[in-house]
């Protein structure tokens, strides 16, 4: 770890450069005054030289210590613009890890070897390097933890922290994610035994539930509510899914590939309500949660309830930077930057420019964040002045723990506009193909070998024009990829 000295000394010379984005600072060395007398009577100013900011990196701050941010510090390091001169605030108490992981290995039951940290730290879920605490410490890399910002003050390019911390920046990275939503408390959504998931603290939680569950329900069939019902029963807990949608995933999958999930969920032991709403949940005269009411007036005991009904981009306290109305979020252009000069946002809590169809939006997964946070610091870097042009890819990975019947992993690419074309009976495997005029525009692959699903990306940034009644045809999701392969060989040739 270099000294402090070191990296004070770094960071006055790098922010006396003229930077990129937003104007140079220097550290005010300048306090509070006193006075004393001396023997000749003179009257001395003591002046205490203490810098009056709490951080000693103080060119670049990310706020935030998700996905993006451990991407993001990777990226400066890589430019050799780390070392003193950034610095991470975060509200969690650990450094940047792989967080899709909560709702997947990490609730594995205790005989079946959980994730834990350090093991899933940023950048291993690309297969990149472990960055544990101990790697910000050797990179030069100020870390703050559990401090979450509560005010910025733009004009003097200063941040303050809940416990009161002062700090300064010359470039500021926003990658604050989202957070869950949740019930009102009038509805029971603050009751014990009710989880949102989103950090480790809540994962925590949720373990500590399952432990002594006997009834889970899970509230949202979206990809929270699908990865913690799989989690559910893998400890053998009556377990229930309930969403007031017609079919799991309603927001990707379409009926029939949401029918072959929803089997594989019945025939684990998960059991499916569809179409429903809650009403409230109830609570038992421990005031624990102890049933889930819903809008019909009927009653599905449950002794533990995980709620995974959405997420909000966690804005506050940036809402002056510029907010987007539409897709929420902090509103900024190709790179990153938003309408305020050496403001950037990066991850869920950005919306972006999505180019390939001209269309502004907000992408709370986690490859975009990886990549948005990447682009970001080139581009703040480098001489990097091309815009992002990302193309939307989504997975989930569900039973994935030992002695589950059957490991499922599917992967999303493109956009899931017009009809659709499926192909295969899903065991062993399934795809989906999404055609508007003509053209393939997304393509789901459920189980494909590393070759398959290397074809997707390609296929949806070239949406070839195929033949639907050809791939309509085809009698096994291979031949059916092969047809897509060819459209994307002959629209290469004209
Ligand atoms: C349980 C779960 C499972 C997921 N599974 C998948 C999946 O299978 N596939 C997929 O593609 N995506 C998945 N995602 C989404 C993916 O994890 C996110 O898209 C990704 O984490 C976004 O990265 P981010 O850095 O923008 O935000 P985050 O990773 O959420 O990081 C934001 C960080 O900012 C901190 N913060 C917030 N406000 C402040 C503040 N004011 N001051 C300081 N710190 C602050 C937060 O505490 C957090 O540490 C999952 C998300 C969750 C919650």
């Amino acid at each position: 770890m270099p000294s402090p000295v070191r990296k004070f000394t770094m960071a006055a010379i790098s922010n006396s450069l003229s930077l990129k984005q937003g104007p140079s600072l220097r550290t005010p060395l300048t306090g509070p005054h006193s006075s004393s007398t001396s023997s000749l009577g003179f009257r001395t100013i003591h002046r205490r030289c203490y810098a009056a900011f709490s951080n000693e990196n103080r060119e670049y701050v990310i706020v935030g210590g998700g996905n993006a941010a451990g991407y993001a510090a990777r990226t400066f390091v890589e430019h050799g613009m780390a070392d003193g001169r950034l610095c991470i605030v975060t509200k969690e108490a650990y450094a940047p890890y792989e967080r899709p992981a909560l709702t997947k290995a990490y609730l594995f039951p205790h005989d079946k070897k959980p994730a834990r940290l350090p093991g899933f730290h940023t950048c291993v879920g690309s297969g990149g390097e472990r960055q544990t605490p101990e790697w910000y410490q050797e990179k030069g890399i100020e870390m703050l933890y559990e401090d979450p910002v509560k005010n910025i003050d733009i004009e003097k390019q200063t941040l303050t922290t809940n416990s009161g911390k002062l700090l300064k920046y010359s470039s500021l990275i926003i990658a604050t994610g989202c957070t869950a939503s949740r019930f009102p408390e009038k509805i029971g959504g603050n009751l014990s035994g009710v989880h949102y998931i989103r950090d480790v603290a809540d994962a925590d939680a949720l373990i500590l539930s399952l432990e002594k569950a006997k009834k889970v329900v899970v509230v949202g069939g979206g990809y929270i509510g699908m990865e913690v019902a799989a989690a559910a029963v893998a400890w053998k807990l009556d377990t229930t899914i309930i969403f007031p949608e017609d079919h799991l995933l309603q927001r990707l999958f379409t009926p029939s590939l949401a029918r072959r999930y929803e089997e594989l969920y019945q025939k684990n032991g998960v059991k499916i309500l569809k179409g429903a709403s809650i009403k409230n949940l109830e609570a038992g005269s421990n005031g624990h949660v102890a049933a889930v009411k819903l809008g019909d007036g009927s009653i599905v005991e449950a002794d533990t309830v995980i709620i995974g009904i959405g997420a909000k981009p966690a804005v506050s306290p940036f809402e002056r930077v510029g907010l987007n109305k539409d897709v929420g979020g902090i509103q900024v252009d190709g790179q990153f930057r938003t309408s305020i000069p050496g403001i950037f946002a990066i991850g869920d809590v950005a919306a972006f420019p999505l180019k390939i169809y001209d269309r502004t939006a907000r992408v709370e997964h986690v490859d975009h964040a990886r990549r948005s946070a990447q682009h970001c610091v080139k581009a703040l870097l480098s001489a990097q002045t091309h815009n992002y042009d990302y193309l939307p890819y989504f997975y989930s990975r569900v039973f994935e723990y030992e002695g589950s019947p059957r490991k499922v992993w599917w992967q999303f690419f493109g956009d899931n506009v017009g009809e659709t074309v499926e192909i295969g009976n899903f065991d062993p495997k399934i795809a989906s193909f999404w055609i508007e005029s003509g053209k393939l525009k997304g393509v789901l692959l459920e189980s494909g070998s590393p070759e398959e699903f290397q074809l997707l990306p390609k296929l949806a940034r070239s949406q070839p024009p195929i033949d639907k009644a050809k791939l309509q045809n085809a009698t096994s999701v291979e031949q059916a990829l092969d047809i897509a392969r060819e459209s994307l060989q002959v629209e290469a040739a004209v």
